[in-house]
């Protein structure tokens, strides 16, 4: 019997390749301009977009992040 090995080629994992456009940054909670959802300042960075000397990863480097407003 001709037996094929798998089905799926490559599971897409998540590894943003780096670079192109992002649909959202680490950080955010939902994408810009969702219904709900607004600037933060990035609580990893505190707005400053930088974590010691380096871009901050959780809002890549621009200190805010995107998030749903009211709740708490
Ligand atoms: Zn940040």
């Amino acid at each position: 019997m001709d037996r094929s090995e798998g089905g799926k080629g490559q599971d897409q994992a998540s590894t943003p390749a780096g670079g192109g456009s992002r649909p959202m940054k680490p950080g955010s909670e939902a994408p810009a301009g969702t219904t709900g959802t607004g600037d933060d300042l990035c609580p990893a960075c505190a707005g400053s977009g930088q974590v010691n000397g380096a871009p901050c990863p959780n809002c890549d480097g621009t200190g805010v992040v995107t998030e749903g407003i009211g709740g708490g």
